[in-house]
């Protein structure tokens, strides 16, 4: 028997008669993979629960913020008591700076930070920041990487922009990107060109650490430390938008796991635990810059949200608190998935590629090694697209298309890898 989504199936209908598409970010319309996404109304722990009953094994976690699992009991806890004291206040609480604590001492880089509401704020704010404090105009960024949706940064992006296959988005003018220097990922000698053909013009390099938003690339050996020493030379700054692998990968983020000391970082996801947050800091002398103390203006109604400051404190103190236990746990049972279901894959004689850094995996439908945006868009998308159909009637929830992370929550049990793997062998027989 097929699973129902008839009331999801009505509520879709209803959707696109007032969103654009049906929702309200568009990688959710399940373009690129087919069918219609199921409506969710509740989920607990590693599962999610649609509006016919279906449940699924959740192995997107929201785009990353649910590292805890849903409706992780503390966290719920705190939002609760955080809302009987009102919603918002404008003014600054004691939360903001026990959160910045917390950040600190997961991120110390991070002497100095700003509170934002999304990942796309703060990643503008750190380059008008960088371009504030260097007085650069020119920033490289590269192909595949996703820094949100501001203008300057929807050239050759990731996410949304590689699932529809688009350049750029309409709307924005020339002039908005020509300053964006869009290289590709893991060639060192493209960024040495780019600087060697404008010197003292480059602001910043900003990157995915481990890019997430094609699908998983981790960092080729020595690429990391390769961006530190030229943007070094060249008083450039290095921004590691770890919006994504920021307490996921290691508590510190891809800069600890890779032992790089940026200038500035990026967060967002996990650092509001489910509530719309981000951060941007780094070096106080560059932070400075920001207004009141500088030039560099920056600002937001909801920032340092006491709700998101809330439910950010409870999810860092649960992380750092349980730091041994949690993430070689998650480490392990995301190898047991990504590699149980490659071997499968192996044994149906499908081709399949592999990407994994701690919690965060990838099935690239392709037999080339995948470490930039060229070889990820060698995948068969359209088998992803059957994957990605087959697995969700079996029960479980992937990202919505292959160029997005999966992710693996400190919820999820050996059953549920059981769970996946069976899900896997039906999904992938059926080939
Ligand atoms: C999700 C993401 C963003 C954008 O964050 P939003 O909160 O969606 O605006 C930026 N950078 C990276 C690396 C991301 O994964």
């Amino acid at each position: 028997m097929p699973l129902s989504h008839r009331r999801s199936h009505l509520l879709q209908e209803k959707a696109e008669a007032v969103f654009p598409g049906g929702v309200n970010s568009p990688v959710r319309a399940f373009r690129s993979v087919g069918g219609e996404p199921p409506f969710l109304t509740h989920a607990e722990g590693a599962w999610l629960y649609d509006e016919d009953g279906n449940r699924y094994l959740d192995l997107f976690g929201s785009w990353g913020p649910m590292i805890l699992g849903h409706a992780f009991p503390s966290v719920v806890e705190a939002i609760r008591d955080a809302a009987g004291r009102s919603a918002s206040f404008g003014a600054s609480t004691a939360a903001e700076a026990s959160l910045a604590a917390l950040v600190q001492k997961c991120f110390p880089s991070v002497e100095k930070l700003r509170f934002v509401s999304s990942g796309t704020e703060a990643c503008m704010s750190a380059i008008r920041l960088a371009r504030g404090f260097t007085g650069g105009d020119f920033i490289i960024k590269f192909e595949g990487c996703y820094h949100g949706h501001s203008d300057a940064m929807l050239v050759k992006a990731g996410s949304g922009v590689a699932t529809l296959g688009i350049p750029g988005s309409a709307g924005v003018p020339a002039e908005t990107v020509m300053h964006t220097l869009a290289l590709p990922f893991n060639d060192l000698d493209a960024v040495r060109a780019a600087f060697a053909a404008r010197p003292d013009q480059i602001a910043c390099v900003i990157l995915e650490p481990i890019v997430g938003n094609a699908g998983t690339i981790p960092p080729a050996p020595g690429y990391l430390e390769g961006l530190r020493e030229i943007t070094r030379q060249h008083g450039a700054l290095l921004i590691l938008d770890e919006v994504m692998t920021g307490f996921r990968v290691t508590l510190g983020g891809a800069q600890r796991l890779y032992n790089i000391q940026p200038d500035l970082t990026t967060l967002g996801k996990i650092i509001g635990g489910g509530l719309p947050c981000g951060a941007f800091g780094g070096r106080a002398e560059i932070m400075n810059h920001l207004a009141p103390l500088g030039p560099v203006y920056q600002a937001g109604t909801l920032s340092g949200n006491p709700l998101a400051m809330a439910a950010g404190i409870a999810t860092l103190e649960h992380l750092i608190a349980n730091e041994k236990a949690i993430y070689p746990q998650i480490n392990q049972t995301t190898a047991e998935i990504a590699e149980g279901v490659a071997t499968i894959a192996r044994e149906a004689g499908v081709t399949l590629t592999t990407n994994q850094v701690g919690s965060m995996f990838t099935w690239f439908f392709t037999n080339t090694p995948v470490t930039d945006f060229a070889t990820a868009a060698t995948s068969d998308t359209a088998a992803f697209g059957r994957f990605h159909r087959a697995m969700l009637e079996a029960g479980v929830w992937l990202p919505p298309s292959q160029f997005e992370a999966a992710f693996v929550s400190a919820a999820h049990t050996p059953q549920d890898v059981a769970f996946v793997l069976n899900a896997a062998r039906t999904a992938l027989g059926h080939d």
